[in-house]
């Protein structure tokens, strides 16, 4: 690691501002009395920090945003369910501020005692977060001592929680346990993989991930394409895609990548197609070229399948960021779901597997998978932004070790 971690700060007795990422699925009771998480994964994956913090004597006094409310309070997006949630996990009382910054919130951290936590309200309650304003940046350096940065899922962005805050703590800022292990993951993942190196990519546009491409294309052994972008690779090969989703803008962008990526690259042989998403009944197996354009492509087939699994089971490194198809709908989530599985039997063999994004990790999610992969990432367009070699502004921001 380049930069200070959680390790390197003396804790105890100080205010220790941690910027989490608890942007957790919220969900209305049925009573519509009170919102409840639904998913709490992001939150037990911020435990380590948290108890290291508290355990070492200091205030944990915890950043987050939660979806996107408009720079205004919208009780929807209140951060005051996670704190009940983590006072319920932690078995301990989590203080809930339903300031963000301020004298009062001030006054709370200098009355709790050490060793306690303290949530502050979304972050995002505020314009000032996304523009890292200044002056909203220094009213949250104010409330601590000193900085850890633990939210991989933010680190992409600028925002005051997490870049302007870190600069009001030239020598103490941190990255977390959370980040220091997505960041060593991935970083080893590009920096001195185990070969050979497989790089699954799926999902629906190819611009998202062209850059991803790019760059892992002088990494990997393997890249597997899958999901819908793969009929944008197809069609710039002359291949016949039905109705299939395809970006005819990044046709040539695609061409390119078939230039760079050479023999690496792996398009679907075979497709499972149907005349429209919502017939699932009506699905299809097309080898080769889809000549009827009435239907579209929404899965890779039987013999595609068979050969990224060959692969995937080849491999001593696997990422994958992105859905074989529409996974949504059971009777198209067949190679999605195989490549699940490829991933997990992969890591039983001894890969090193890292799983990211969205919907693959609802995907490994959906087959109960996630616990036999190697890591599944926090971060979706961090990760993309990392695997495209670029620097995360909340890592840059961070005190050079
Ligand atoms: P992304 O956010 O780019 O990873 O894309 C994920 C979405 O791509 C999921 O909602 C999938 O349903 C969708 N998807 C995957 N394959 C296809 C396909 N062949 N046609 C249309 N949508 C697809």
């Amino acid at each position: 690691m380049q930069k200070l971690t959680i390790a390197d700060l003396d804790l105890h007795g100080k205010c220790v501002l941690v910027r989490v990422d608890f942007n957790v699925p919220l969900h209305l009771s049925d009573k519509s009395d009170y919102y409840e998480v639904t998913d709490d994964t992001r939150i037990r994956a911020a435990l380590p920090t948290i108890n290291a913090v508290t355990k070492s004597g200091g205030k944990a006094i915890l950043l987050s945003h939660l979806g996107r409310p408009k720079g205004q309070p919208e009780e929807r997006f209140s951060l005051a369910p996670v704190a009940d949630q983590l006072g319920q996990i932690l078995d301990t009382t989590v203080r809930f501020s339903s300031e963000t910054v301020g004298s009062v919130v001030a006054k709370t951290i200098r009355t709790m005692p050490n060793g306690t936590i303290l949530l502050l309200e979304n972050t995002r309650y505020f314009s000032d977060e996304i523009t890292n304003d200044p002056s909203f940046a220094s009213d949250l350096a104010d409330l601590g001592d000193m900085y850890i940065n633990d939210a991989f899922g933010t680190a992409h962005r600028s925002h005051a929680s997490n870049v302007g805050v870190a600069a009001h703590f030239p020598d103490l800022s941190a990255a977390g346990y959370l980040l220091e292990k997505e960041l060593l993951l991935l970083g080893n993942a590009l920096q001195s993989p185990s070969h050979p190196m497989v790089a699954l990519i799926g999902g629906a546009k190819v611009s998202d991930k062209m850059g991803v491409i790019a760059n892992l294309s002088a990494i990997v052994d393997h890249i597997l394409i899958g999901g819908a972008m793969a009929y944008t690779f197809l069609m710039a090969k002359g291949i016949k895609v039905g109705k299939s989703l395809v970006e005819k803008d990044r046709i040539d962008d695609a061409l390119e990548l078939i230039d760079i990526a050479g023999d690496k690259l792996h398009l679907p042989s075979d497709h499972i197609v149907s005349t429209s998403l919502d017939s699932p009944l009506e699905r299809q197996t097309v080898t080769g070229e889809i000549e009827d354009d009435n239907v579209l492509g929404v899965d890779i087939g039987p013999q595609t399948i068979a050969t990224y699994t060959d692969l995937v089971g080849q491999a001593r490194t696997c990422i994958w960021n992105g859905p074989m198809g529409v996974f949504e709908v059971p009777e198209y989530a067949a190679g999605t779901t195989a490549m699940a599985q490829a991933v997990a039997s992969a890591t039983d063999h001894g890969a090193i597997t890292i799983v990211g994004g969205g919907d693959s990790v609802a995907a490994i999610k959906q087959s109960h998978l996630q616990h036999k992969v190697t890591h599944v990432s926090t971060g979706g367009g961090a990760m993309l932004k990392f695997l495209e070699g670029k620097t995360l502004p909340g890592v840059d921001a961070l005190t050079d070790r």
